[in-house]
């Protein structure tokens, strides 16, 4: 540090630090201004040698050294230490104290305080350093929101060179994770309303998302107007990953990537709330895989791991996307059905699972099966609460026998029955085809102009061997449930098809006959389905019709719109069957090809008698006019309705008035005789 001499200005010495030094300097006296600026009190520093002060340890001058021997008094510029480690600046004069004699007896430094002053240029230049070489990006505007500069730590953390991003908007970086109100809090930070702190989401150039942590600013002039803005911003990626390692570690078991018993239990503990409010019912399964024990000790660990993470996997196949699925304990998995339309359904997904785990498991060359049990809870049957349904789904499956043919069982013993009875006509079902249980009943419709059978409606009946004659409502939405409705309604068309063909052949001139489509077979493969069938039993599209519900429509519209028009495009009429009981609006009846609407029952019972289904029929009838549809009134059963109806201008009718749903023989029988409808 460079001592420099200049002329000692006038001060009064009172005023200033002064120290006091014996000739050795040690310190002998210390004023409270010396105290003030160097921040030491004088019993502190009395004794000790001045050198204490100086800035640097090294070769620093101390004021002894600095006062040449013959010399009675010198100044300097020098720099000392604070008791705060502060540097300071100082200029120092140093004068030498005589005894009477004139022989020096100590030396006595006043220190004139001066500011630490850095040359503009000097400052520029440092500054355009720290920015330049400081590891957070920083990004500079003008006042019209342009970038008018960068550092090269914006370069490295954005990929976006100085070129690229001068002359640009800061959004450049903008990912769009944020929403409107949180973009116009940065904006107005940007504007002058004061600093902003937070976190960002940015975009790299190469289209990485990156969360930073960000701080943005505006910069005035000496007329407080706002002339730029900047913001300083870390690329904070790594704590995020750190963050979500640490969560996953947490909350998710690491052999299977599912949740683990922490995070099922928060989830489960939100939908529960959910569900008390919106009243919906939902179930827990808990699941034991009972080799995976045996698989851990015959095979190892790797063996054992591969084997659950695999199980794991099936499993999720089988769940729908809101479904949780975690992993609750070594050989226990769990399950949460949340939002479920009926508590059975629990045990049809509970049958899904152990058919997902029906074949066995390839774990590095072992072939291995995974028998398994389930136990249900049920929401709100079983409480509301999450550790009780957990607890109930456990001691369940600890019931439950993997020997049994539904190793399945319910915590409450009334849902077991139900289950079980289900199960059974589930299995029996299934044979139902094989074993040509299942007939067509035919119903006929009339015409209200003529009282002609001008139709029929084919209607599904099983013929149970224990039950007896079964309707549809005994067994469709069980077969819904399962993909058995596919089978089913294969079986459907094709019989309809084979009936069709056997009137044709002996010649009989039958009106054409409807048959009902379930939703789930309303595919796109549907069109060539029908049109393999009419081929092979060589029927013409006129003489068959087809009857959809109005859920059918509201699902996923685009595409069964475009169903509709190919299935119209071969001829075939469609029916919009139970009309009035869903959602269907005038825009949807417009949009699709149908050719007949069909009054639901409920709505026919009440006319003539009741205003608001008299109501409802009137404005079915004047809007299916409007659209120019066919109108038929189902379940019709007495001859004041049929009146009722007729005068509003219905086609046809469909009803016990008529007739009750015939076995063909003698559906065929009505229409050979031609038998009528008395109007
Ligand atoms: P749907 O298509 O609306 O059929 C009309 C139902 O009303 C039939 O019941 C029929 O027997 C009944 N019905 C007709 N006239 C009267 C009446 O005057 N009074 C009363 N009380 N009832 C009458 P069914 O046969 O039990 O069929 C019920 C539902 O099952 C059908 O309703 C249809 O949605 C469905 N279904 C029937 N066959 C099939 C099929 O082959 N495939 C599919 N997917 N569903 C079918
Ligand atoms: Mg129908
Ligand atoms: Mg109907």
């Amino acid at each position: 540090m460079a001592q420099v001499p200049e002329p000692s200005p006038p001060q009064a010495a009172a005023d200033l630090p002064c120290v006091r030094l014996d000739l050795a300097g040690f310190i002998t006296d210390w004023n409270d201004e010396a105290a003030r600026f160097f921040g030491y009190r004088a019993d502190e520093v009395i004794g000790q040698h001045l050198l204490f002060l100086n800035l640097q340890e090294d070769g620093d001058l101390t004021e002894l050294s600095g006062l040449p021997p013959d010399a009675d008094s010198v100044t300097a510029i020098v720099f000392r230490r604070t008791k705060a480690g502060q540097a300071t600046k100082a200029r120092l004069s140093l004068q030498a104290e005589r005894d009477a004699a004139g022989e020096p007896v100590g030396l006595c430094a006043r220190y004139e305080p001066l500011r630490i002053d850095i040359p503009l240029e000097d400052k520029l230049r440092l500054y355009v350093n720290i920015i330049e070489d400081s590891s957070q990006g920083v990004l500079v505007t003008d006042h019209t929101g342009h970038i008018v500069m960068v550092n090269r730590a914006f370069t490295d953390i954005t990929g976006y060179s100085a070129d690229e991003a001068i002359g640009q908007t800061p959004d450049l970086l903008r990912s769009g994770r944020h929403d409107a109100e949180f973009r116009a809090q940065v904006q107005s930070a940007m504007q002058g309303a004061g600093l902003w702190i937070g976190e960002i989401m940015g975009r790299r150039k190469n289209g990485e998302v990156f969360p930073q942590s960000v701080c943005v600013s505006a910069v005035r002039n000496d007329r407080g107007e706002v002339t730029h803005a900047f913001s300083i911003f870390s690329d904070i990626s790594h704590h995020h990953e750190t963050e979500l390692r640490l969560q996953r570690l947490a909350n998710f078991d690491h052999v299977t990537n599912l949740p683990n018993r922490l995070l099922l239990t928060q989830l489960m503990t939100q939908a529960l709330a959910q569900a008390k409010r919106s009243g919906e019912c939902g179930a827990v399964l808990v699941l034991h895989l009972h080799r995976l024990s045996w698989v851990y000790d015959t095979f190892g660990h790797d063996v054992g791991d591969e084997y659950v993470a695999q199980a794991a996997h099936r499993l999720q196949g089988g769940l729908r996307e809101q479904d949780i699925l975690a992993r609750l304990g070594h050989d226990k998995l769990a399950v949460t059905l949340i939002n479920m339309r009926q508590p059975e359904h629990a045990a049809v997904v509970a049958q899904k699972l152990l058919a997902q785990l029906g074949t066995s498991l390839s774990v590095q060359g072992h072939e291995l099966d995974a028998p398994a049990t389930i136990g249900i809870a049920l929401y709100p049957g079983n409480g509301m609460e999450t550790a009780g349904l957990l607890r109930y789904a456990e001691i369940a499956c600890q019931r439950a026998d993997p020997e049994a043919e539904t190793p399945v069982i319910f915590f409450s013993e009334e849902m077991n029955q139900k289950a079980t009875e289900r199960f059974r006509l589930e299995g029996e079902l299934r044979h139902a085809i094989s074993q040509g249980q299942l007939e067509l009943f035919h119903q006929p419709k009339v015409s209200l102009r003529n009282g002609h059978i001008v139709g029929a409606e084919a209607l599904l009946r099983w013929n149970h061997p224990r039950h007896g004659l079964l309707t549809p409502g005994h067994f469709v939405p069980l077969a819904e449930d399962t993909s058995l409705i596919l089978e089913l309604g294969e079986w459907v068309l094709a019989e309809a098809c084979r009936q069709i063909m056997m009137w044709r052949s002996t010649g009989l001139d039958m009106p054409p006959l409807a048959v009902n489509l379930s939703a789930r077979q309303f595919d796109r493969h549907l069109p060539k389905r029908i049109e393999r069938l009419l081929d092979s039993f060589r029927v013409s599209p006129q003489h068959l019709k087809l009857e959809i519900t109005e859920s059918l429509m509201v699902r996923n519209p685009d595409e069964v719109v475009q169903i509709m028009n190919e299935l119209a495009a071969m001829g075939l009429g469609i029916a919009l069957d139970d009309f009035g009981t869903g959602y269907s609006s005038l825009a949807y009846l417009k949009r699709f090809p149908i050719t007949t609407l069909k009054i639901d029952r409920s709505f026919v019972i009440g006319v003539p008698h009741q205003p608001n289904d008299c109501a409802i029929a009137q404005a079915i009838v004047t809007m299916g006019k409007q659209l120019r549809q066919e109108i038929v009134a189902e379940g019709v059963e007495n001859r004041e309705q049929m009146h009722y109806l007729r005068e509003l201008g219905c086609d046809q009718l469909q009803g016990y008035l008529f007739s009750k749903p015939l076995p063909a023989h003698e559906y065929e029988r009505l229409v050979r005789e031609d038998v009528r409808l008395t109007l």
